[in-house]
């Protein structure tokens, strides 16, 4: 059995908060620059712009954004993992400092209904998932309103099938246009039920923005929609061009007999995420 201390948790949480504000994954930016190549005129400034202000995020230490976003954290603990108090009050905590001390904007209201603010980001999201072994991953994924805003879940049926899931997600894609800060990463969960489709669409965001589906159906699929969303011509920030996407995320999972749920969970071009092992 492996201890890990609390106080360890607060403050990986803490420097994660920071840098995935702070510092643009550096795969990420290589798409954006990437993306500029094919693009000209307003729509290869606009991406030369949001190049510009993520290189002077990383550099300075300060948010390339100003929505700061409400803290959703994935946490998968191994079976030989003891930790010495509450896991979640250690992750709170460590979102608490790291809002605080890093200046970051406090974007969390105590209810939905009187909308008091927090004042230091918490509480966060916390999915924790049981695996095996003596690790325990955490991801931090801070999540701006102006995409999370623009996603949707619907329950198609079967019949509905490929033709159903690719119009539902284009349909979600263009009634965002600009609000959601293209380009985008479109993650995209198909299966399980209301909630699991949505939980599988915001993991698909935590996958590397190069990395493929293993499934082969949702592997085509990925492609299949990124090609058709960036004939859309919503392009960056929504003012035309051919990159409205810079990738598509499929995550699939069993459903029952008589359903197709379908969630698009939208990530802005702030794709942020960090992760720790310990
Ligand atoms: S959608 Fe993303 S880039 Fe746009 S304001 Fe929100 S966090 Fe910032």
């Amino acid at each position: 059995m492996k201890t890990i201390d609390t106080n360890i948790i607060t403050n990986e949480v803490k420097r994660l908060c920071i840098e995935a504000a702070n510092i643009i994954d550096k795969k990420v930016l290589c798409s954006i620059k990437n993306a500029m190549k094919i693009e000209q005129g307003l729509s290869k400034n606009i991406l030369a712009q949001i190049i510009e202000n993520d290189e002077i995020a990383s550099n300075e230490n300060v948010p390339m954004c100003q929505d700061t976003g409400i803290t959703v954290v994935f946490v998968e603990i191994g079976n030989e993992v003891f930790i010495n108090g509450s896991l979640e009050d250690a992750i709170n905590k460590g979102v608490s400092l790291g809002y605080t001390e890093g200046y970051l904007r406090k974007s969390v209201v105590k209810s939905p209904l009187n909308r008091v603010n927090t004042k230091d980001n918490t509480p966060a999201i916390i999915h924790i998932k049981h695996t095996l072994g003596d690790k325990l991953k955490i991801t931090i994924c801070p999540k701006g309103a102006g995409s999370e805003n623009m996603s949707r879940v619907k329950m198609l049926v079967p019949a509905d099938g490929i033709k159903g899931i690719k119009n539902f997600v284009k349909e979600t894609v263009s009634l965002a246009g600009g609000r959601a800060c293209p380009p985008l990463v479109v993650g995209v969960g198909i299966g399980g039920n209301l909630e699991k489709s949505a939980l599988l669409a915001k993991e698909a965001l935590l996958r590397n923005i190069d990395d493929e589906a293993i499934d082969l159906d949702a592997n085509k699929l990925e492609k299949e929609l990124l090609a058709e969303i960036n004939s859309l011509n919503i392009g960056p920030m929504g003012l035309g061009g051919k990159t409205t996407a810079l990738a598509v995320k499929v995550n699939i999972y069993p459903c029952h007999i008589a359903s197709l749920p379908v969630a698009v969970n939208l990530q802005c071009h702030a794709s942020r995420h960090k992760v720790v092992i310990l």
